[in-house]
């Protein structure tokens, strides 16, 4: 606390006018003390002796008079081992300590440590007496899970420091001091295995950033061959209620080929952020058949509760995400949805009386959302390793309509869109990403060429099919017909994946690659087959039985079996590679 002193002069929803006496700064935390608790709140503007701050909780029962505490801390993060696993709100209290204390969401002003204070943690020393070191690099290492947790010299720290102890070998708790380091003046700062950081400041201890050029497997076909996303990259899931954005984050989450995975579930309805903390811990992660949780973060707060709190839990997601990149780790953050954050946004815009941009969204929101999706990337750091930060985030725009500005300022900043459509939700056609409509500048895992081949027949396809809707089957030619149903087997066999299917869902690199090939072929040959009923009956079949084969393990006795029944059908109909097929393939 600091000893500015400030009265409340006027409540407006969330937001809460204050006059003080003393010196405050933007993004200051403070408490406004009401019917004995403290209520945590934020500075967003300063107008001479009067601050506009808004509450992260109910601000029922706050009145002019009632007595404020400027804390003279920015919002901030803690960061340290023990992160991992956990369910926090946005100001970081760990959900079910949480709901211990206060009950579900009843008792305001309650706030938990994030970390716990007394686990042990067992410490190894990686720095000398007399290393030199600064901020972003580390002392020692403790084992969280599966990784190794790096003891870092705190980030906010500026300048060279001089260790002058290390603790031995041993086990520690959380404030234990670790290592000594002495900066240039010779004062001495103690380090320990936390630290805090500021959540609305980018993480910038690093030497370099680095261009995206990895492409981060997701194992959905959809996205890794057609519509890939870089390690370090951003991409976007804007689509219409009910479309399946939650069940896509869901699915990339469990087989993204990432360290770390931190979902940001943000103000959408209480039943689906339920589903996910219900879900979650039973999940096993598909590497290593452990609980998915190990390497998860969840952060979480549902339309019920204070709309403030969202946009806290996009920045605090975002840092805890940059703290494990700094370990030299992949990580993948999913926000859902960004929607209900810049809703937030606009409602804080409102009671603070802004001049209203499009569709009363504040100006500054374009930049906010594109400073967020600028925290993502790729950085080499000082000890030569690297470490990314992909960030995924779905808009859920009014009635599925891409035009409106949330949609818009996303699309401006990402790498890649991944639209998903109300046509193919309704048809059950999942994932429901338009193909047409979806783009990326990212680099996949399968050549250009053989991805410009399987577009050109899914637009010829498209077009043959709208075609027939007006002029009907009889109308179409028996060479127009074999391209619908080939771009109908494309999005049968390919596009469509069954996220419920733990073989078809976890297409690796290699096996999206043998498929493509293998469908390529059927794409790209000519059949003897004399009429539509014969192609029609024929393609079913074909598809059918490439469908049975997604559903088998790669390379296992029925993998091969129903390879070759492919393989014979295509046969059977002396499937013949047109030329250009026959480059592609070779190539
Ligand atoms: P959104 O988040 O876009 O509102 P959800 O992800 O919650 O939509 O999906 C809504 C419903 O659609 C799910 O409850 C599920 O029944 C269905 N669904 C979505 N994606 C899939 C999928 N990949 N496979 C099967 N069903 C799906
Ligand atoms: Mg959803």
């Amino acid at each position: 606390m600091t000893d500015t002193k400030g009265k409340v002069v006027g409540v407006n929803g969330n937001m809460v006018s204050v006059e003080f006496d003393g010196v405050i700064s933007m993004n200051e935390v403070a408490y406004v003390k009401v019917e004995g608790s403290s209520l945590k709140s934020e500075v967003i503007r300063i107008r001479g002796n009067t601050a506009q701050m808004q509450v992260y909780e109910m601000t029922k029962g706050i009145k002019a008079g009632d007595e404020v505490e400027f804390t003279g801390d920015l919002l901030s993060a803690e960061l340290g081992p023990g992160l991992l696993g956990q369910v926090y709100d946005g100001l970081q209290n760990p959900l079910p300590l949480l709901a211990e204390k206060a009950g579900w969401f009843l008792e305001r002003g309650i706030y938990v440590d994030p970390l716990d204070r007394e686990k042990k943690w067992d410490f190894t020393p990686t720095a000398k007496v007399g290393d030199v070191l600064k901020a972003g690099e580390y002392v020692g290492t403790v084992p969280e899970g599966p990784f190794t947790h790096k003891i870092f010299v705190p980030f906010y720290l500026l300048g060279s420091y001089t260790v002058k102890s290390v603790a031995e070998k041993g086990s520690y708790m959380l404030k234990d001091t670790v290592a000594v380091i002495t900066d240039e003046k010779g004062n001495d700062v103690n380090v320990t295995l936390s630290f805090k950081w500021p959540v609305k400041r980018a993480v910038n201890c690093y030497e370099e950033r680095l261009a995206p050029t990895e492409t981060m497997v997701t194992k959905v076909r959809l996205i890794d061959t057609f519509f890939p996303v870089a390690r370090g990259g951003t991409y976007c899931i804007p689509g219409p209620f009910g479309a399946g954005k939650t069940v896509l984050q869901h699915t990339t989450s469990k087989y993204a080929d990432v360290d770390i995975v931190i979902i940001a579930a943000c103000g959408e309805r209480a039943g689906e952020v339920v589903e996910t903390l219900t879900e979650f811990p039973e999940l096993k992660d598909p590497k290593t058949g452990k609980s998915l949780m190990e390497r998860t973060i969840i952060i979480c707060n549902t339309s019920s509760m204070p709309v403030a709190s969202r946009e806290a839990s996009v920045y605090t997601s975002v840092t805890l995400a940059e703290y494990y990149r700094q370990m030299g780790l992949n990580v993948l953050l999913l926000a859902d949805s960004t929607s209900r954050w810049a809703q937030a946004l606009r409602e804080m815009s409102g009671r603070l009386e802004e001049i209203p941009g499009e569709e009363a969204f504040p100006a500054y929101m374009e930049s906010y959302i594109a400073a967020f999706y600028e925290r993502a990337g790729q950085v080499r750091l000082s000890d030569g390793t690297t470490g990314s930060v992909t960030i995924g985030g779905t808009v859920s725009p009014a009635g599925g309509n891409f035009e409106e500005p949330v949609t818009q300022a996303t699309l401006k900043v990402v790498g890649a869109f991944h639209g998903l459509s109300r046509a193919r939700s309704d048809a059950r056609k999942y994932p429901a990403i338009d193909p047409i409509q979806s783009w990326s500048k990212y680099k996949g895992v399968i050549s250009q060429d053989k991805v410009g081949f399987c577009f050109n027949i899914l637009k010829k396809g498209v077009d043959v099919g709208s075609m027939m809707k007006v002029v009907g089957e009889e109308g179409t030619s028996l060479d127009d017909y074999l391209v619908y149903l080939k771009e109908e087997m494309l999005d049968a066999v390919y596009f469509q994946q069954n996220s419920f299917d733990a073989i078809d869902a976890n297409a690796t690199v290699e096996r999206q690659m043998y498929d493509l090939d293998k469908l390529l072929r059927i794409l790209g040959s000519d059949f003897a087959v004399s009429d539509k009923e014969e192609a029609r009956t024929y393609f079913n079949q074909l598809r059918q039985k490439f469908i049975d084969w997604n559903y088998t393990e790669f390379q296992s006795d029925g993998f091969k079996k129903l390879e070759k029944e492919i393989d014979d059908l295509y046969a059977s109909k002396n499937g013949k590679l047109t030329a250009e097929a026959e480059s592609l393939l070779r190539a």
